[in-house]
């Protein structure tokens, strides 16, 4: 009897990495939301909106606080801080509309 073999990873149907509340945990791999794939996801559909992401994960984040004192339980606001926002990095800003391409390393300069 032959042995299944798993389709490639690239045809492997991908489940989304979204948050199942109240846990918030991810619903594809039961991490705590926003997962790492979660997080990859979300730097790429908000690429270049990254205020926009940074208030999309402060409200999630205000849900998180929400859904865990509707249950009884008491937030931690540090750990759900740094777990929602604490992975926006400065260097993942968007560059100032004002201010001209940098040159790449090696470049004369202007
Ligand atoms: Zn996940």
């Amino acid at each position: 009897m032959p042995v299944p073999v798993p389709p490639p990873l690239s045809r492997r149907p991908s489940r989304p990495h979204q948050p199942m509340r109240p846990a918030w945990l991810c619903r594809s791999c039961a991490a705590p939301w926003p997962c790492a794939p979660a997080r990859l996801d979300l730097a790429f559909a908000y690429r270049g909106n990254s205020v926009t992401l940074a208030l999309y994960l402060t409200a999630s984040m205000q849900q998180a606080m929400d859904d865990t004192y509707r249950l009884g339980g008491d937030p931690d606001f540090a750990a759900l801080h740094a777990r929602f926002l604490g992975w926006l990095s400065l260097a993942r800003r968007d560059p100032p509309r004002d201010r001209p391409p940098r040159d790449p390393p090696g470049a004369r300069p202007r």
